[in-house]
């Protein structure tokens, strides 16, 4: 089976088309949603070069989890479930992964932007400084390699549900895309949801580089005070631009 050889690369591949071209797809309407200026950065060569390059890495990731679950070494199963506590356990495991990637994730980052690995590794990623969607999968192999053992790890040390370990993987990749691509699309989020992190967060990590380092919640960040002092002000000032431009679009329209 090449199952996951092919998933993996070619969910990233389609989610970043999918964030390139948004504006197209929804006719212009989501212009107005842009963190910064009035047309959507373009991906430069490199973002382009590099991502493909993680692409490779990757599905040869996803290869490896194809062998090994062709020789029985992973907790994932599969099969429908069967009863009420099968479904429950689907979610909680769904849930629990998000939690284990939340935490690798964010400790993952810091490690990243210490003086070596920084200098050697990390900073192909930061030469986004203001990102795209190519962004997102825009590092250094080894760094492509730490972003998606994460994949394989959950797949060893958690007995998940074929269904939930795609769900999970499509997940990250999304995140991941739509952290990179330019566009705030919750600007109006309700204050219960702050501590999910958004767009602009990520956004800020590319600006001011030594801040806002986690992926889901911003929860790591906030306790450990690596949050950006302006994030939260930043945000109500990107949602207000926001709803300024879409009730202006409106009033144009309707004239
Ligand atoms: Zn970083
Ligand atoms: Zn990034």
């Amino acid at each position: 089976m090449i199952f996951w050889t092919l998933f993996i690369p070619i969910i990233a591949l389609f989610l970043i088309l999918y964030f390139s071209y948004i504006d197209v797809l929804f006719s212009g309407k989501k212009r107005a949603y842009l963190i910064e200026g009035n047309e959507a950065k373009a991906p430069d060569s490199s973002e382009i070069k590099n991502t493909v390059v993680n692409l490779v890495v990757f599905a040869i990731f996803g290869a490896l989890l194809d062998l090994s679950i062709s020789k029985g070494i992973t907790q994932i199963y599969s099969g429908p479930p069967k009863t009420l506590v099968d479904f429950l356990f689907l979610f909680a495991t769904f849930f629990i992964a998000l939690a284990l990637h939340d935490v690798y994730f964010y400790w993952t980052h810091r490690l990243l932007h210490t003086q070596l690995l920084f200098k050697k590794v990390h900073v192909y990623h930061h030469q986004s400084h203001q990102p795209n969607a190519w962004s997102a999968f825009s590092f250094h192999p080894i760094e492509g390699i730490i972003q998606i053992a994460i994949v394989p790890l959950v797949a060893f040390i958690l007995p998940v549900h074929e269904w939930v370990l795609m769900l999970f993987t499509a997940f990250l990749l999304f995140i991941s895309v739509y952290g990179h691509c330019g566009y705030e699309l919750r600007p109006n989020k309700l204050n219960a949801f702050n501590v999910f992190n958004t767009s602009l967060h990520h956004y800020q990590h590319h600006k001011y580089v030594h801040y806002n380092f986690g992926i889901y919640l911003n929860l790591w960040d906030k306790l450990f005070k690596t949050d950006h002092p302006t994030y939260e002000s930043s945000f109500k000032k990107l949602a207000e631009q926001i709803n300024e431009k879409r009730s202006l679009k409106t009033s144009n329209h309707d004239e």
